[in-house]
């Protein structure tokens, strides 16, 4: 798996490279390049982080330790396996974003209100629908505008399935449809790609006054993930045209 995220010094928090705001932990670091995946796991149903010191720990630099750890605290289900994100094939600003929308730290209009970035009066309604508030798990999956393009994502790939209303629980479902780990992690590169390019939408419409057509949308989720697949994987030698029409024959290679 080709990741290179690096812990230290990529702005994967959403809150700025860790490098900076804990620098004196990072010059005690021993991990100071290493790539999220090389230093966290999944231990007893918990995300920890295995980092290494040059030397013992002591008085404020375990406060400090403590804090980082609360900077990226992830409220954890266990039933959600996080490493997928990191192997995915999808470029670090991808895997950053949706690290972001796991932990709920997505600037959607709730997220911003919450944090006091947009006033009062300002309408809080979803870009898309304009009927519910714009919160990770409407905007990304119970909205109906969403919900079309997520239908028409599971019809590419010949699924028929009922659609859950919360992030989380979407892509759980999602890699279940692949066979062995390489197809796994290409189902979650489309569930990444898919999730990026509403986000995308939702900014055109914001701040572009586009609208979304959840056929243009799936037609850039299968370009997307084609370059993104092609890019890390030398065993994918398909077409584009091949990966539209007959996306799960493609996997067969991986
Ligand atoms: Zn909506």
């Amino acid at each position: 798996m080709g990741d290179k995220t690096s812990f230290w010094l990529e702005d994967w928090t959403g809150l700025g490279r860790l490098e900076g705001r804990f620098h004196r932990m990072y010059n005690l670091s021993r991990n100071k390049y290493a790539a999220i995946h090389e230093i966290g796991e999944w231990r007893g149903g918990e995300w920890t982080w295995r980092l290494k010191w040059r030397r013992e720990l002591k008085g404020r630099e375990e406060l400090w330790w403590q804090e980082l750890l609360q900077a990226e605290e992830v409220e954890l289900d266990p039933g959600v396996d996080f490493r997928l994100i990191w192997a995915s094939l999808a470029p670090s600003n991808v895997k950053a974003f949706v690290w972001r929308l796991m932990l709920n730290r997505v600037q959607t209009k709730t997220n911003l209100r919450r944090r006091h970035a947009i006033r009062d009066d300002q309408s809080l309604a979803c870009a898309f629908c304009q009927h519910q508030d714009e919160t990770s798990d409407h905007l990304f999956c119970s909205c109906a505008v969403s919900m079309e393009t997520w239908r028409a994502v599971l019809r590419w790939f010949g699924v028929s399935t009922a659609l859950p209303a919360r992030v989380k629980a979407l892509f759980v479902q999602f890699p279940v449809f692949g066979r062995g780990n390489s197809q796994k992690v290409a189902l979650v590169t489309v569930w990444m790609a898919t999730c990026w390019s509403l986000w995308l939408f939702r900014n055109c419409i914001i701040f572009d006054h586009g609208a979304l057509d959840a056929g243009q949308v799936l037609d850039l989720i299968q370009v997307r993930t084609w370059h993104w697949i092609k890019a890390k994987q030398v065993n994918f030698r398909n077409s584009l045209y091949e990966w539209k029409m007959c996306p799960m024959a493609c996997l067969e290679s991986l």
